[in-house]
């Protein structure tokens, strides 16, 4: 199979509770007409590839296969999501071992047959393993980033909209760092149409503006563990960004979101993969975009970025 790319093909790596679901986001989409799914467990993978499939007369025609590594040579977007998941009370950077060899198996695999679509990692803790993605396949860094806090930042404007009788989508709000404990949300920067989120506030009566904001950062960072304390995983908001993150590429849209990508010195911060809005497109990441952070800001997001560099550090990569 030639590995010129297919724009209208994609590929999910690891089928069970995300990959699946995102499968079929990416299924009720309608941006592709081929999807290929991989899984170490075949039968899972043709399970779920039967079960998509039979949703198809109600969505648009498409060709899905349960396929391996030869079948995704020409995929234009290859999403990882294979890995362990969190246990109650494990967090994200607990999972890393586990889910490294797991990359070891993978993504040379991808590397070998030069693919050239681009790599959207999922699988956690994303941002090691976006950055583990990205030496162990040799891509250019704009063809390797992970959902990062797509999902977070999600929750955050869900959230705000939810507290302030607004439409999410009119909340402009980034969370960003990492794709766990150390997140930080960017306040100073954080908007409803243009107007500031504490103006917004004031405007819509809340007046313990700080309080407010304190405890629903909490909550978003909180989200991942309520959710699989109740129901053991999350899936259906993390697959609902990864069909807005295709939606992004496959039609070139230069749109922003904070996708997590290795960093190059903004904010003194080098040599680890978190999240920071950047500018996605048919090329994958084409700019970071260092949004103004206060001071305080700046400074709990070196310290995001030393945790990760911690982990990185002890692995043998
Ligand atoms: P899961 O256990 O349901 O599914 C993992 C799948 O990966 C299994 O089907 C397994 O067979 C497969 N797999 C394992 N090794 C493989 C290999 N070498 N090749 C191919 N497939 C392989 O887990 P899940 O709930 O779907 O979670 C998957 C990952 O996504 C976890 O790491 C989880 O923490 C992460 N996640 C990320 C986000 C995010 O926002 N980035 C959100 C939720 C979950």
């Amino acid at each position: 199979m030639s590995n010129e790319v297919n724009s209208r093909k994609v590929a999910v790596i690891g089928t069970g509770f995300v990959g699946s679901s995102s499968a079929v986001a990416l299924m009720e989409s309608g941006l592709f007409s081929e999807m290929v799914l991989i899984d170490a467990d075949k039968n899972r993978a043709e399970g779920e590839v039967l079960d998509i499939s039979h949703g198809l007369p109600f969505a648009r025609p498409m060709k899905i296969i349960a396929g391996d590594y030869d079948d995704i040579v020409d995929a234009a977007i290859i999403v990882v999501t294979a890995g362990a998941g969190q246990k109650p009370g494990e967090t994200r950077l607990d999972l890393v071992k586990k889910n490294v060899k797991i990359f070891q198996s993978i993504i040379p695999e991808i590397a070998k047959r030069d693919c050239k679509g681009i790599l959207v990692i999922v699988a956690n803790p994303v941002d090691i393993l976006t950055y583990v993605a990205k030496k162990l396949s040799g891509f250019p860094e704009n063809r390797v980033f992970g959902s990062g806090t797509t999902l977070d930042s999600a929750r955050l404007k869900y959230l705000l909209g939810e507290h302030l009788g607004v439409d999410a989508r009119s909340v402009h709000a980034w969370i960003i760092g990492e794709h766990g404990d150390s997140e930080i949300a960017a306040w100073s920067s954080a908007n409803v149409s243009g107007v500031p989120i504490s103006d917004f506030c004031e405007m819509r009566g809340f007046l313990e503006h700080d309080d407010h904001m304190k405890r629903i950062a909490e909550d978003v960072k909180n989200s991942a563990y309520e959710i699989i304390e109740k129901k053991k995983a999350t899936y259906y908001g993390v697959a609902m960004a990864v069909r807005r993150i295709c939606e992004a590429i496959v039609r070139d849209e230069k749109s922003i979101l904070p996708v997590s990508s290795i960093q190059h010195g903004n904010y003194g911060i080098s040599d680890v993969s978190l999240s920071m809005p950047a500018i996605v497109g048919k090329n994958g990441i084409e700019k970071l975009i260092p949004i103004q952070l206060d001071e305080k800001e700046q400074e709990e997001l070196r310290t995001s970025a030393r945790a990760l560099k911690e982990v990185l550090d002890g692995l043998d990569l």
